[in-house]
């Protein structure tokens, strides 16, 4: 089996130490000050008490220290659990006793700088893990319900890291612009890429869309990614020189309806690569190099896809089903959620992540996303996917975002509620809208009921959490 990345590490700060691994618009951490700063975290970890396996929780910003941290855990065997540092209240409470860490680290409490005076500055020459061993435990998004734990191996983060090279046909001397948080897989894969090849992170604090193409051109980056409805936002802008007049090569990610690839692709100028992925997969499963449309692509090298039917049989071409990851290498998927074996078993069987997404597959491999199998909505007898319905909405001039979810019926099944956030600026005519909608959606498609939010409520991805959404249908056009 490869090397895990801490050798990885080993090996390419022995070779070209002053390479920059990642920076921020102010400082630059270099591979040698990585590898020794890292060396003497893990020692005053270890001086505190912990031992291999120990979890460690990270409530801290995209900051250099953070992955310097990070390297340290993974170095010392101990599990990294990131946080979201803008966790309060329960949704702190529900993460902290779902991973009961024995240390937090945290700005302003054990701090970094606290355990950076701790520290020697020897090497720390312990071996290091095992590939199956945890390196992190990675919260899912919490798009669905309360986020789940998912344990990520040593050897699953490489493969993510392998997953992000692939994605980004990246080269010596390539820039990745990162406002993605760590404590997100998307993030967390991150860490690997600077020691498979000689690109470079660029990290800023959080996505702020009106700073977006300004920074990007300052970090000199080559590469973007989006999530949730990102690039979405980024189009309901006006048009601004800056987003010319960067150098980015490709944006990936995941979550952009296809009707606006050519739209991403000609005003920004760059290439899209739609991917399909969750953190139960270290992250990306399958992505589209071809460029074919609507599709996110064919699976990674070592994984299988297959679509099958609620009994598990395997669905052919064209079929619609549940999207099943099946591994082709050890540990290319989770080994299970933390403390959770009933999610577990039905997530993962023979081998294979259940994936609970709804999909299909084209006769040469490609995947095509529809939705959540449960983010759909029956309305009398028809099975509506929310993500077909919002693709469409979104389209809407004055529509900035938007979600469908279902609602009960006075008779029968559900209704569709859509929810439309406006775009800065624009005010919304439900009726216009409507109007709009009808001759775009087929009948059994069409919102029952609409109503407008100022903004919605989301996941630190910028996924919007559903499940948070009011169900009344008051004050609704109807
Ligand atoms: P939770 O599991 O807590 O409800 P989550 O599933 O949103 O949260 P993640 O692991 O971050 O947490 O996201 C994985 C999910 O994202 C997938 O299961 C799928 O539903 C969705 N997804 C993945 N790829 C795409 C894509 N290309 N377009 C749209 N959605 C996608
Ligand atoms: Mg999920």
């Amino acid at each position: 089996m490869a090397e895990g990345f801490c050798e990885l590490l080993r090996r390419a700060v022995a070779v070209e130490p002053d390479r920059v691994f990642a920076r921020t618009s102010e400082a630059s951490l270099t591979l040698a000050a990585l590898d020794a700063g890292s060396d003497a975290l893990a020692q005053a970890l270890r001086a505190r008490g912990l031992a291999r396996g120990d979890r460690v929780a990270a409530v801290l910003p995209n900051a250099l220290d953070s992955l310097v941290l990070a390297y340290a855990m993974a170095k010392a065997g101990l599990v990294w659990v990131p946080l979201n540092p803008a966790l309060v209240g329960d949704g702190l409470r529900h993460i902290l006793a779902l991973t009961q860490p024995r240390l937090i680290v945290a700005e302003g409490h054990a701090s970094l700088d606290e355990l950076f005076a701790e520290a020697p500055a020897s090497r720390f020459d312990e071996a290091p893990p095992e590939p199956a061993e945890d390196f992190a435990i990675c919260t899912t998004s919490g798009t669905t319900g309360p986020p789940k734990g998912v344990r990520v191996s040593h050897r699953m983060l490489r493969l993510a890291g392998e997953g992000v090279m692939r994605v980004a046909d990246a080269r010596d001397g390539d820039v990745f612009f990162m406002w993605e948080p760590l404590h997100h897989i998307g993030g967390a894969q991150m860490l690997v890429a600077p020691l498979l090849k000689r690109v470079v992170l660029h990290l800023v604090p959080r996505f702020s869309a009106s700073a977006f193409w300004g920074q990007v051109i300052a970090a000199g980056a080559t590469h973007i990614h989006y999530l949730g409805g990102i690039l979405q936002i980024l189009l309901k802008q006006d048009p601004a020189p800056q987003e010319r007049a960067h150098r980015v090569r490709i944006a990936w990610g995941g979550g952009c309806p296809a009707e606006l690839w050519p739209q991403v692709q000609a005003r920004f100028g760059v290439t899209l690569r739609e991917c399909y992925g969750m953190t139960e997969a270290s992250s990306f499963s399958s992505f589209n190099a071809d460029g074919v449309p609507g599709s996110v692509g064919r699976a990674m090298p070592w994984f299988e896809l297959s679509i099958q039917d609620a009994e598990g049989r395997v669905l052919p071409p064209g079929a619609r089903g549940e999207i099943v990851v099946h591994a082709r290498e050890p540990l290319a998927l989770t080994q299970g959620y933390l403390d959770n074996p009933e999610a577990t078993a039905r997530a993962l069987r023979d081998g294979a992540l259940h994936t609970g997404d709804s999909g299909s597959l084209d006769a040469a491999g490609n995947l095509f996303f529809h939705g959540r199998m449960t983010d759909s909505v029956r309305v009398r007898g028809e099975n509506v996917s929310a993500w077909e319905v919002e693709a469409v909405a979104a389209q809407h001039p004055a529509v900035a975002d938007c979600a469908m979810i279902g609602v009960a019926a006075e008779i029968g099944e559900q209704e569709i509620k859509l929810f439309l956030q406006p775009r800065e600026g624009a005010v919304l005519d439900l009726a216009e809208v409507s109007a709009w909608l009808t001759p775009r959606l087929a009948r059994y498609q069409r919102p029952r009921y609409l109503a407008v939010v100022p903004s919605f409520p989301r996941t630190p991805s910028q996924r919007i959490q559903k499940f948070a959404l009011p169900r009344g249908v008051e004050g609704c056009f109807d």
